[in-house]
């Protein structure tokens, strides 16, 4: 059985297999939820994050959680808005379906996902849950895929959106 749920809480609290970082392009740390799993994992986390030669927009790699609950970091780099006219809302699909597909290929059953590009990158919370929804429900219909997804809000307006979207109000 598949669970998907909407809750409010600091992504790097959470004890799952793996938590998804809004990275940016360098992996190097930065603000917003990036800085905060950087904080909680510790220094080891920049030190694996330096051999792995940046992430592109839309793509992902994983590393360890260091001192996080969370056993893996997955980090994805999702797009900054320029208007939705520069491939924005298929660059932001593709961090879900990348990072879900690195979790079916390490065998993990557990993923919490941050809304992604909607703090300083600027995607308009709307769509940017409704992708989110949509591309993880169909990545869900495939056998073999990560069990439990929690799309880990930071505030209860996101929860809200969320829940709507997932049917539950
Ligand atoms: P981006 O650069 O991809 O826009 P941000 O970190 O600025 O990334 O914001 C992405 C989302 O993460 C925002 O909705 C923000 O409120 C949220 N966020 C910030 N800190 C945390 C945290 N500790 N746990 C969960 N979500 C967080």
């Amino acid at each position: 059985m598949t669970t998907l749920e909407a809750i409010c809480a600091d992504i790097t609290t959470l004890d799952v297999d793996a938590i998804v970082n809004a990275a940016n392009t360098s992996l190097m740390g930065g603000g917003g939820v990036d800085g905060a799993i950087h904080r909680a994992a510790g220094p080891e986390l920049v030190r694996e994050c330096m051999t792995l030669n940046g992430c592109p927009t839309g793509e992902a790699k994983i590393t360890k959680g260091y001192k996080l609950k969370a056993r893996h970091v997955i980090h994805t780099v999702g797009p900054v808005w320029h208007g939705g006219v520069h491939g924005e809302p298929g660059l932001l699909r593709a961090c879900y379906a990348n990072s879900l597909k690195l979790a079916a290929e390490n065998h993990l059953q557990s993923i919490a996902f941050p809304c992604i590009s909607t703090g300083v990158y600027g995607f308009p919370a709307d769509q940017a849950a409704r992708i989110a929804v949509e591309t993880v429900q169909e990545f869900m219909k495939s056998p073999g895929t990560t069990q439990s997804v929690i799309f880990c809000c930071f505030s209860d307006e996101d929860r809200m959106r969320y829940d709507a979207l997932l049917g539950l109000t």
